[in-house]
């Protein structure tokens, strides 16, 4: 008999989504628009303190390509980002036919290096190029040093997007990721921390962004009776049924933290007297632990062993995220650091970590890597 698979981040609904669904049907706003999304967009607004406008979005992806756009990133221009990070962060940047710069990772967050970006933003510049904007990504739930990032960033006056795709709800010092930035992403992908089955938002504080994000998400109508158009759209918006479980979702959000803070922590408990070197909060940080990490560097065992020997029970384990500038299709542009991330791919690993996990799933993982051991 096969046993039940044991995900790395499976959805976990709350109940009030089917609800907000099935008003969506009852009053057949099958679309685009209508209560649901506005109300998941002030949920997010509310969520982070409120006086945030957000425009809901058919993914993260979208959400940084209207970003670059509202800040005018065009052919030759420069955007410096994260390498240590998914793709999603980068692509649309080549969307926009600019050149990414990818900046390492420091080794306390993971995230980027406040050192390396001032390197970067120094030498790109000092060779001529226009440096639009800076991605900064809070990886794995885990706040990238903001405060740093922003001082250096309002010091050379450019624009930061936060990607927050896999950190709603974290924080530094009570300040959420996310409202650091001029603009900030989410994704709500089926694998994070709360989903709308896919989808994913953009927030700023700047109303006129945001109003101009939504005006682009729907293919930039001018106002007439007839279709008029003198910019380029997209179809990013999304729709009113995806808002409903987002809705729902929201109201579970500060749930889902705690539960992926205990998963968290029972690894921790369990598994760091066995070598595994986990990802832990700077003085100050929260982390909503999207994703339980750790460095498997006082192992007798690689990282792709374990992961083998979980997936012979059906226990899904990843290694982290490959750094960009070791991808095939990023070779070549600029890249600035000390190679904190290709370490860390090569280390490191990610732990099934959903909020639903049970004792008996705990239970499985725990006698397989103590076998394995
Ligand atoms: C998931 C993710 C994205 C992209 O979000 P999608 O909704 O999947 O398009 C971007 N950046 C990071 C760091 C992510 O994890």
């Amino acid at each position: 008999m096969t046993k039940s698979r044991i995900f790395l981040s499976a959805p976990h609904m709350g109940g009030a989504e089917q609800k907000y669904v099935n008003e969506a049907f009852d009053t057949n706003w099958i679309s685009p628009v209508g209560p649901n999304l506005q109300a998941f967009e002030e949920s997010i607004s509310k969520y982070h303190g409120g006086g945030y406008h957000v425009a809901a979005l058919s993914s993260g992806t979208a959400a940084i390509h209207l970003a670059l756009i509202l800040l005018g990133v065009e052919r030759g221009d420069e955007v410096i980002c994260s390498t240590f990070t998914f793709s999603g962060t980068c692509n649309p940047i080549m969307y926009q036919g600019a050149t990414p710069v990818f900046v390492d990772s420091e080794k306390d967050t993971w995230n980027m290096n406040p050192e390396a970006l001032e390197e970067a933003i120094k030498d790109r510049q000092g060779k001529g190029k226009k440096v639009k904007a800076i991605i900064p990504v809070h990886l794995y739930g885990m706040p990238a040093n903001m405060p740093e990032i922003m001082k250096i960033a309002r010091e050379y006056e450019i624009p930061v997007i936060e990607d927050a795709a896999e950190a709603l709800g974290a924080s530094i010092k009570g300040k959420k990721t996310g409202t650091f930035g001029d603009l900030a992403i989410f994704s709500f992908n089926g694998n994070k921390i709360i989903t709308t089955s896919g989808g994913g938002a953009l927030m700023s504080e700047d109303i006129a962004l945001v109003e101009k994000a939504k005006f682009l998400a729907t293919q930039a109508r001018d106002q007439a009776p007839h279709y008029q158009h003198s910019t380029i759209g997209y179809n990013y918006r999304l729709s009113n049924i995806s808002a409903g479980i987002g809705r729902g979702q929201m109201e579970v959000l500060d749930e889902r933290i705690n539960q992926r803070r205990s998963v968290n922590q029972w690894y921790k408990e369990n598994f760091s007297d066995k070598g595994f070197d986990f990802l832990t909060e700077p003085e100050g940080y929260f982390s909503n632990y999207w994703l339980t990490t750790a460095l498997l560097d006082g192992t007798s065992f690689d990282r792709e062993e374990l992961r083998i020997e979980l997936e012979k029970e059906n226990i899904e384990a990843r290694p982290l995220w490959k750094p960009m500038h070791l991808q095939p299709v990023f070779k070549g542009y600029p890249y600035y650091g000390d190679k904190t991330s290709e370490y860390l791919f090569e280390k490191g690993v990610c732990l099934p970590s959903c909020s639903s996990l049970d004792e008996e799933e705990k239970e499985r993982i725990f006698q397989t890597i103590v076998r394995f051991l």
